[in-house]
């Protein structure tokens, strides 16, 4: 293992004490950030504005490490995908969905998942350990390269990558300091220069870490509801066991407080006869009454012996219609990549799983 300090694991403020700490200027971070995300550099020679002293030592003590790419794959809908191997059998995804006016990265924040939400084919792989940083952001980092990204004819408006969700593997507010410190980076105006509607954190619901997300952010934030009651979300998404619908609901509120424009977009996956009824549709409206919310509804993406089927297309319409006669703002997210198994919950990378989940499973199946 390398002791150099990779610099891609600093946000502005680690690069400014990492300077400071060296004798050098803190407005070395600006240059050093911009170089590594703005013009792609991962050659510390390659930073001309540095005098070559200063390259030399930096060289001793730090290094641009990025995650290597091992796959890179095209979906016939031009969403992309991007498989990183990490360490020890590990590796992890990131797709690329481009839409008209924009782009989004999907992006993993964890070596598989701990959570064990019972339609996601992450979950089945259990869980390994966090990303650093440098293994967050350098997603960011890989596809603006593979993209041909060209910092210096492109304005802002035509950025390839427009916005970042942390959608792939993993739990992000399980993993918060990296998370937050990749965040950081991303909205930075010498990283990337995202805006803060441009970033969205999903989570599974941790609500302590909610609280603490406020002081110190304010992406845009996804929940994971996929259900309107109690009782089918401890089926569906175990977490809600320790922190339930009320409880979770209360903290989106409080993390949006004294903004009345803002949203918080419940994301809630579609499975054929588990909660897709008309009833449940109304429940969900009850559910969410006064939630500043818009709901954005995923068709469930099947993966190899899973229980579940997908809502008919008209069952997903039905539910869809009763929550926007309810005064809900509502919408079906488009299906993409799943040709390539890029879509939703389809990420599943390579974990070397140690909680010995996947032993588990065999031994329940078998039992
Ligand atoms: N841990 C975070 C990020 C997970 S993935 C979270 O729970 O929000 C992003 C979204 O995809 C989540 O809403 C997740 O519930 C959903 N998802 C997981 N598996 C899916 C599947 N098979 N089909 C459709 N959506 C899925």
């Amino acid at each position: 293992m390398s002791t150099k300090v990779n610099l891609l694991n600093l946000n502005r403020a680690d690069m400014e004490a990492f300077f400071i700490t060296h004798g050098e200027k803190p407005f070395r971070a600006k240059q050093v950030l911009q170089w590594l995300h703005q013009y792609g550099v991962a050659d510390i020679d390659a930073m001309t504005n540095l005098s070559k002293i200063l390259r030399a030592k930096l060289k001793d003590i730090a290094e641009i490490r990025v995650p290597e790419v091992v796959v890179d794959q095209a979906s016939t809908d031009g969403t992309h995908k991007w498989v990183l191997r990490l360490d020890s059998g590990n590796s992890v995804e990131t797709v690329f969905i481009p839409e008209r006016g924009r782009g989004t990265l999907c992006v993993s924040s964890q070596v598989g998942c701990a959570l064990e939400c019972s339609f996601c084919s992450t979950a089945r792989q259990g869980f390994n350990r966090n990303l650093t940083v440098a293994e967050i952001i350098g997603q960011m980092w890989v596809a603006n390269k593979a993209l041909g990204r060209d910092p210096f004819s492109r304005g802002r408006e035509q950025r390839i990558v427009s916005n970042v969700v942390f959608m792939g593997m993993g739990e992000p507010l399980l993993n918060f300091d990296a998370t937050v410190g990749a965040i950081d980076i991303l909205m930075d105006d010498f990283g990337y220069g995202l805006s803060k509607r441009r970033v969205t954190v999903s989570t599974s619901g941790v609500v302590p870490a909610l609280d603490r997300l406020k002081q110190v952010s304010d992406v845009a934030l996804a929940l994971s509801l996929h259900a309107p009651d109690d009782a089918l979300r401890n089926e569906l998404v175990p977490l809600n066991k320790k922190y339930p619908i009320r409880d979770v609901l209360d903290a989106c509120k409080r993390y949006i407080a004294g903004d009345t424009r803002r949203r918080i977009t419940m994301e809630y996956v579609m499975l054929d006869g588990v909660n897709d009824s008309p009833a449940q549709a109304r429940a969900l409206v009850n559910t969410l009454r006064g939630v500043p919310a818009k709901v954005n509804l995923i068709p469930f993406n099947p993966f190899p012996e899973t229980q579940y089927r997908r809502s008919s297309d008209a069952n997903i319409d039905r539910f869809r219609d009763i929550l926007k006669k309810a005064g809900l703002i509502a919408m079906t997210r488009k299906t993409r990549g799943d040709d390539i198994d890029a879509a939703c919950g389809q990420l599943v990378g390579k974990v070397n799983d140690r909680t010995r989940r996947t032993q588990q499973h065999v031994v329940l199946s078998g039992s």
